[in-house]
């Protein structure tokens, strides 16, 4: 059978071709290793919970691999996810900032004070970080059990909305995903940025160049990848590539075909990254550069001070 008449795994939800199911797989493996050089570094810190937890993941992510596996009738190569340890160097620092742990749910009463302290040491643009110390400060946080998610900004009530009962993303820093969802309402309110041409243009212009650079853009999200833990960037590549590119975080393709929704959340990601790292740690490869250069442009001409 020619390889386009096979038929496509299904799993989760989603299809493979027997291209998209190998990289898959692959994907599965390097978040394994991932995870146990993660649960390694947790106990030689001592941090027993976060270890605890880690290792709960390790044996979930060890199941969807066989399971993915038999799905896409590929044999399973656990010798690919042996993680050595030659000396303590070789091991990866326990992620640093206010991780979410397995389970964990948002918080309404401690968020804004734990973002809001934050903000102190925050390396991001000093107009940024007063837009988002006003609206930590000024934004309603509603109940809302209906929902699928953890979390969102709701743009006809203007209010955050959190459901108690869908844990926060396992491993993202949630001071971040405090000041994501803030940005969205301040994009709405004050930045303007998904309405405007230049921003929109950036975003959908990115995605060209980004698919001609998959094979370089993946190997960041590999074990020891520059950005292998870091959940807002990934999502801002799910969102430029349109979820053609495989990252460990990010929304679904069937998300980032509905209009607005790159555009908003390369924003709302960008935010949370400026206030976490500084907004010059973001690369300017493969057509990042523009988004980066508008996103400066579209915070510089909002200034708040
Ligand atoms: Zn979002």
């Amino acid at each position: 059978m020619k390889p386009e008449n096979r038929p496509k795994t299904q799993f989760d939800g989603r299809e493979y071709d027997d291209y998209q199911a190998a990289q898959m797989q692959r994907r599965i493996e390097a978040t394994i290793r991932r995870q146990k050089r993660l649960k390694t570094a947790y106990e030689a810190a001592g941090l027993t919970d976060q270890a605890t937890a880690a290792n709960i993941r390790l044996r979930r992510l060890n199941e969807k691999y066989h399971q993915f596996s038999k799905a896409a009738g590929l044999p399973e190569q656990r010798e690919r996810m042996r993680v050595v340890y030659v000396d303590d160097s070789n091991l990866a620092p326990a992620p640093q900032g206010n991780i979410v742990t397995e389970g964990e749910t948002f918080n309404p009463e401690s968020a804004a004070v734990s973002l809001i302290k934050r903000l102190e040491d925050s390396p991001g643009m000093e107009d940024n970080m007063a837009v988002l110390r006003y609206y930590a400060n000024h934004t309603d946080l509603v109940v809302d059990k209906t929902m699928a998610g953890p979390i969102a900004y709701n743009r006809s009530l203007d209010a955050i909305c959190y459901n108690p009962d869908v844990p926060l993303p396992y491993g993202a820093d949630r001071d971040g995903i405090f000041a994501h969802e803030l940005a969205h309402r301040a994009d709405k309110l004050w930045y303007g940025a998904t309405q405007d041409l230049a921003w929109s243009t950036a975003v959908q212009e990115a995605e060209s160049v980004i698919l001609e650079n998959v094979d370089a853009v993946e190997s960041w999200f590999e074990t020891g990848g520059k950005y292998a833990d870091n959940a807002f960037f990934s999502d801002i590549i799910g969102a430029v590539s349109k979820g053609k590119i495989n990252t460990p975080y990010s929304h679904s393709s069937e998300y980032w075909r509905r209009a607005g929704n790159c555009e908003r959340e390369v924003f709302a990601n960008l935010v949370a990254l400026d206030f976490l790292f500084g907004i010059d740690t973001v690369p300017v490869e493969f057509g990042l550069d523009t988004i980066c250069k508008v996103f400066r442009e579209i915070i510089g001409r909002s200034g708040l001070l």
